[in-house]
């Protein structure tokens, strides 16, 4: 087959541009993307290896490469994993498969305008197209494991590539870069010398559990080393805390969700014992554009005695904290566990559990020791974790002491339930909340009126969850979750003894009118009657008790229901 040239879809070349000038402040995370896709590929060999044993591989010594020559300006990082047939480079490096992009694509030049350009990459998983903020070339040559045909991609970034298929190439992937002149004026940029490269993957990978090496193509012979290996290869998990930096375990948390901002928080755990695990999960700091997004990958990755097992394992937490990240080794398992094992297995099931409390004690820990922080999650995580008080019933008491509402006592900061508690009028017995849209729109409903008039504090619950955990948790701590817009509403006091006999007087008065009301919208409501409860508005529609609240009617509609 002769060299093809095809052209990158729109959005690709878009992101090649924002790459070719780039966005970042600090171009060396280019080799971090590099040798995370090259462990990422020898993971997969092992794990194709061993699931399959008549795959013609080669396993023999997995590792990565770098090679730098100094002479022709280029750099190349090679790994011996899995490597891509044909179709696979198109797929994977040709086009931007995901369907997020253009959003992006827009945020991101916004974010330009101000220095937050950096995080948003790292989501949307471009790490390849990285290569482009050094070099002014990219060639890739790769051949999947248990195939013959070599496949070699190259493209200078300006909206083609060229793909022909090679005979002769070894398993596995070589990138190589052909850098830009102006990289080498300074030497802190000069990406072939070798204190730079080891620098760079002792900073950014140094954990990463297969071997490094550094090959110098220097070729006098009188300085061109042995390939040295540039990490520790250490597992940070199974490391003593106070050993390891806090940038190690934020590297470590990049690599794995490919994230390019430091985490929220790290979580630790070393369960000892007759099952014995390690974990180390991390909160990110910024929710993913498709958390709410169905059937969206996440889980932990799983190792078992420290060899990779599977990424996405979504057994070892539930649903509502699909956000979180991080790795867990056990050391108890079999190394061909599959994912039907997993879901049946008891002992997966006691490590969900203990993951999850564990999750959860540090969301609740974090709001006391660092209140900014929690903010900070709860502003983006908030939303996800509410839906753990409708699924998960074990938990509830743990979700409700971590979470955080708005509410009318504060237009800034959210309340906690016991903080309402203890806010609650003499005589109040209820929790009281109004759910909506937005807190414009709750706030300015008609039935907050005798609730502002009395000062009695309501909850403002927006997210489309709020509807459902309501009904389900049903009351906190003894006292029931009432909704504002429900039913009769007694907000108590001498005062509304009074008003109700006047009311009584009034209803006698208005009863004329109110049946001419009443028979005249009988197709639309059930009933008329004389509200206390309105201060300033003239009417308002009101549920009863039992009927669907109006913002879970619009949901259930919006579903077609
Ligand atoms: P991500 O790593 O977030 O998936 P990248 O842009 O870094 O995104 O890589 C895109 C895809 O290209 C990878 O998911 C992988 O399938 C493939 N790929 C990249 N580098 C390699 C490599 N060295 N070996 C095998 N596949 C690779
Ligand atoms: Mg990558």
């Amino acid at each position: 087959m002769p060299t093809e040239t095809f052209e990158f879809q729109v959005e690709a070349r878009q992101l090649l541009q924002l790459m070719i000038h780039s966005v970042y402040s600090n171009k060396d995370v280019f080799l971090r993307e590099l040798v995370s896709n090259a462990s990422d590929a020898l993971d997969k060999l092992r794990l194709a290896a061993l699931r399959d044993d008549t795959l013609d591989a080669d396993t023999s010594d997995p590792h990565i490469e770098i090679e730098a020559d100094q002479e022709a300006r280029t750099l190349t990082v090679r790994d011996n994993g899995i490597g891509m047939s044909y179709d696979e480079v198109t797929q994977l490096i040709g086009t931007i498969a995901n369907s997020g992009t253009a959003a992006f694509l827009a945020e991101l030049r916004e974010a330009q305008e101000g220095a937050g350009g950096d995080g948003l990459i790292g989501q949307f998983g471009v790490g390849f197209y990285s290569g482009f903020m050094v070099a002014d070339e990219v060639t890739l040559v790769t051949r999947r494991a248990g195939e013959s045909q070599g496949t070699r991609w190259s493209s200078r970034g300006e909206g083609t590539y060229t793909l022909e298929n090679v005979d002769e190439a070894p398993q596995g992937t070589a990138v190589t870069l052909h850098l830009k002149p102006a990289d080498s004026e300074n030497q802190l940029h000069d990406y072939t010398s070798a204190w730079k490269i080891k620098e760079i993957v002792k900073r950014y990978s140094d954990f990463i559990t297969w071997p490094v090496r550094l090959v110098t193509a220097a070729g006098d012979g009188e300085d061109a080393p042995e390939p040295e290996t540039l990490n520790s290869m250490k597992a940070l998990w199974a490391r003593p805390r106070d050993e390891v930096a806090d940038e190690d375990y934020h590297e470590l948390y990049k690599h794995i969700s490919h994230d390019w901002r430091d985490p929220l928080e790290t979580v630790r755990l070393q369960a000892e014992g007759a099952f014995e695990y390690q974990a180390l999960l991390f909160l990110p700091a910024h929710a993913p554009h498709d958390l709410f997004t169905r059937g969206q990958r996440h889980g932990l990755q799983l190792f078992v005695k420290r060899v990779f097992i599977m990424d996405d394992c979504e057994e070892l937490l539930p649903p509502y904290l699909r956000f979180v990240k991080g790795v867990v080794d056990a050391q108890d398992l079999s190394l061909n566990v599959s994912r039907e094992i997993l879901q049946q297995d008891r002992q997966i099931r006691l490590m969900q559990r203990r993951l999850t409390k564990k999750v959860l004690a540090t969301v609740k820990d974090m709001r006391s020791a660092d209140p900014d922080r929690y903010r900070t999650f709860w502003r983006e995580f908030g939303a996800v974790l509410k839906e753990g008080l409708v699924t998960d019933a074990d938990n509830r008491a743990a979700l409700l002491a971590a979470a955080s509402f708005p509410s009318t006592h504060d237009a800034e900061e959210p309340t906690t339930l016991a903080a309402y508690a203890e806010r609650m009028k003499d005589g109040q017995e209820h929790v009281y909340y109004i759910t909506g849209q937005s807190r414009e729109s709750v706030e300015n409903s008609p039935h907050m009126e005798a609730f502002r008039a009395k000062g009695v504090e309501v909850l403002l619950l927006t997210d489309p969850v709020d509807e459902v955990w309501v009904d389900t948790v049903g009351e906190y701590e003894g006292k029931r979750l009432r909704s504002v817009v429900k039913g009769e509403i007694d907000l108590g006091g001498e005062e509304d003894e009074q008003k109700t006999a006047e009311q009584e007087k009034h209803t006698e008065e208005y009863a004329g009118l109110l049946g001419w009301m009443t028979e005249h919208l009988a197709d639309d409501v059930k009933e008329v009657r004389l509200s206390s409860r309105l201060t300033v508005s003239p009417a308002c529609v009101v549920s009863d008790s039992e009927d669907l609240t109006p913002a879970l009617e619009n949901m259930y509609r919006a579903m077609g229901q």
